[in-house]
């Protein structure tokens, strides 16, 4: 018998999950293509009231993209020139990215570092008279503390809108995510939790004025065609993004409980190895593993990575460089971010498909010990 090498453990494989639901997406394609509607249809609104009624919310409005979804709920919300609003650096340049979009200054508070998320015990201490919001981000898919971040926002008179691109059917004591804001923005990235065949997003809110000036911004300021009453967007969801969203979204909790399955095959196997901190869950609340990020401590985390690497397994870094310290912000910022800077330096995201089998995690863990 030949020795065969093993194959390399790629850190994202979309194609598994795909093959699985293959007929019904390809039913669901077929079906939007006969029907000769491309923009804004009938799967459209089916989406947006299947993801509401999912989610728990009034109204969900399907725009182009996660970073779209963030634009258009922060100027719903009235959020523009003048104000600040309230996140971490550490998570993806779109996150401060819409905040600058809409006019208004990004205003940057540390990470805890156990969850990577916003470190409620510093909010207040960034709070100014231009505040008009906190933007929490739902990094990896872990939930932010949020009765903290709403007690504060309450005694403030702040907005809260939240990021919840990468944490789709989440949980916070038991409600799910993108439920605690007067807004919050879902992306449907390929690589998300609920993944499109290319861009999509979707803002979702319990208001109603906010829900209409969302419909209004993603198709050029206007309801009804041609009636143009404000400067918006062109960020309509298209048919076939929505067609196969929909196929994705009866899946979603399957793939998520595959995702916290794994999760918990790594967090055993990795308990016993020195020198790596499995990521946590915060009691009450369901983590959906958009990654499976470790800490790597008392070590190179790059020289590890290049070792897993060279065993046949990609990792990836997520974020190398936080937000306060890229070209557009790091001139205007100038405080201490420590706790983000460190997780910048360590953290390392290990293979994550709801997909992956036990022996391959074995063997990513046999890698690293
Ligand atoms: C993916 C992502 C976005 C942007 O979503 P797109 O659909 O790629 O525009 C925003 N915030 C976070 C935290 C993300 O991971």
């Amino acid at each position: 018998m030949s020795k065969v090498a093993p194959s390399r453990v790629p850190v994202l494989d979309l194609l598994p999950e795909i093959e699985d639901q293959w007929d019904d997406l390809m039913d669901a394609i077929r079906t939007v293509v006969r029907s000769g509607r491309f923009i804004l249809g009938p799967n459209v609104g089916a989406l947006e009231s299947e993801f509401a009624s999912y989610l728990g919310v009034k109204h969900a409005i399907g725009v182009n993209s996660g970073t779209d979804a963030l634009v258009i709920g922060l100027r719903a919300l009235g959020v523009g020139p003048g104000d600040e609003v309230i996140t971490t650096p550490f998570t993806f340049f779109a996150t401060p990215e819409s905040i600058s979009t809409v006019g208004a200054v990004p205003v940057f508070v540390d990470i805890d570092p156990v969850t990577f998320t916003i470190d409620p015990a510093l909010i207040e201490a960034a709070i100014t008279e231009r505040t008009k919001a906190i933007l929490p981000v739902h990094l990896y898919g872990a939930a932010c503390d949020m009765d903290p971040i709403r007690e504060i926002a309450d005694r403030h008179d702040l907005q809260v809108v939240e990021d919840v691109a990468q944490a789709t059917g989440g949980r916070y004591h038991g409600t799910k995510l993108g439920t605690f804001g007067r807004a919050a923005a879902f992306s449907f990235f390929p690589s998300k939790n609920l993944a499109a065949f290319g861009d999509a997003g979707m803002v979702v809110t319990d208001d109603d004025a906010v829900a209409e000036m969302a419909r209004k911004l993603r198709a050029h300021g206007s309801i009804a065609k041609y009636a143009n009453e404000t400067i918006g967007y062109n960020s309509r969801l298209d048919e076939l993004q929505a067609a196969i969203l929909r196929v994705r979204l009866t899946r979603l909790d399957a793939t998520n409980d595959a995702r916290r399955r794994i999760a918990s095959w790594y967090t055993e196997g990795l308990s016993a190895v020195n020198g790596v901190v499995p990521p946590h869950e915060r009691p009450g609340t369901e983590h959906v593993f958009h990654q499976y990020t470790v800490r790597v401590i008392d070590r190179d985390r790059d020289a590890v990575r290049d070792r897993l690497a060279d065993r046949g397994i990609d990792t990836m870094v997520y974020y190398p460089v936080p937000c306060h310290r890229l070209p557009p912000y790091e001139t205007s910022v100038t405080q201490a971010l420590p706790v983000s800077e460190e997780a910048a330096r360590t953290v390392l995201s290990l293979p994550m498909s709801p997909s992956l089998d036990a022996s391959t995690v074995e063997r990513i863990v046999g890698a690293f010990r």
